[in-house]
């Protein structure tokens, strides 16, 4: 029998694939971890393999984790909150300029939910051949902190730098249907498919696994992740808390409010509101914040 370690990159019900050093490995749960809870092993995990004698493989050990991505229903509380993938370095939102139309609200819910997980955010504006001011509509991000690549799978404007952005990195490559995710992943990556494609053209040939997450290797030590459960990631919930916590560039000055426990909505002396009136915190950042605010305290009362 012999030990190896390997990073977990799908996950198909109780079926693992595990990436070692000797190659990609189908692996199993050993006995007693699958009395465990089911999310016990996940996508980006770290484990240990055993290889018996008969070539079974099962996995042993999960190292400790740098991180875990949480996903919570919206209205779930406590008992609403699954693991989706781990050790996950930075969530990257691409959205279009054009077709679909730039969506600032969408955006920050990507925003939002990477900053209640912990994670780094790149925003990334793709198909620039379309609209010549597609870099204006990063202004609220880059005032915010976040690194704005502005992209074109179509004519490549933009690939190397996203590139660089991906490289040595595990990251969750999300945004709305249709911006081009796919096409600049595949423009980096000749043959990755995103599960969209991937899925329906197994399904075609007649393969039955419904796999539930995946990680694409990208570069020398990076990964893509792409899971089902990530596609709806701008409709996880979040806590009153998180919200008021997912803007980075609102930190800077609400130390200035004038009550302490100010929620920037319709309290008098409002250093965030005032930010916003004086244009360094952008007003449709203000306004994401506003509409997720109320969700989250809708869901959090549901009596009320
Ligand atoms: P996804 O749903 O985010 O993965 O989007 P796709 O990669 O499937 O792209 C959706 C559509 O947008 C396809 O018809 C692509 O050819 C087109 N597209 C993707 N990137 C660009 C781009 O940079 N410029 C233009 N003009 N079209 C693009
Ligand atoms: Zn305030």
């Amino acid at each position: 029998m012999t030990r190896v370690e390997g990073v977990v990159v799908a996950r198909a019900g109780g079926a693992y694939r595990v990436r070692t050093d000797a190659g990609v490995r189908d692996a199993t749960l050993r006995g007693r971890m699958k009395q465990e809870d089911a999310d016990r092993v996940l996508v980006g995990d770290r484990v240990t393999l055993q290889l018996h004698d008969d070539g079974a493989i099962t996995i042993e050990d999960v190292l400790p984790r740098r991180s875990v991505l949480r996903r919570r229903n919206p209205g779930g509380r406590g008992r609403g909150v699954r693991h989706v993938a781990a050790n996950i370095d930075q969530l990257v939102v691409v959205g279009a300029a054009r077709d679909p139309v730039w969506d600032p609200q969408l955006i920050d819910r990507f925003t939002a939910v990477a900053e209640a997980n912990g994670l780094p955010v790149a925003v990334v504006i793709n198909k620039s051949d379309l609209d010549p001011d597609a870099g204006s509509m990063g202004t609220p991000y880059r005032a915010a902190g976040y690194p704005v690549l502005v992209t074109s799978a179509k004519t490549g404007e933009g690939l190397d730098a996203l590139q660089r952005q991906l490289e040595g990195h595990v990251t969750v490559f999300t945004g709305p249907t249709g911006v081009g995710k796919s096409s600049l992943l595949n423009a980096l990556v000749p043959g990755l498919t995103l599960r969209t494609g991937a899925v329906s053209r197994r399904a075609r040939a007649g393969r039955h696994t419904t796999v539930s997450a995946e990680m694409h290797p990208f570069g020398e030590d990076g990964y893509v992740v792409d899971t089902p459960g990530l596609r709806d990631i701008g409709l996880w919930g979040l806590e009153p808390l998180e919200v008021g916590q997912a803007f980075p560039e609102f930190q800077r000055v609400r130390g200035h409010c004038r009550f302490d426990n100010c929620r920037h909505v319709a309290e008098p002396g409002c250093a965030v509101v005032e930010a916003a009136v004086a244009g360094e915190i952008a007003a449709s950042r203000l306004e994401s914040y506003r509409r997720l605010l109320a969700e989250a305290e809708r869901a959090a009362r549901p009596w009320a």
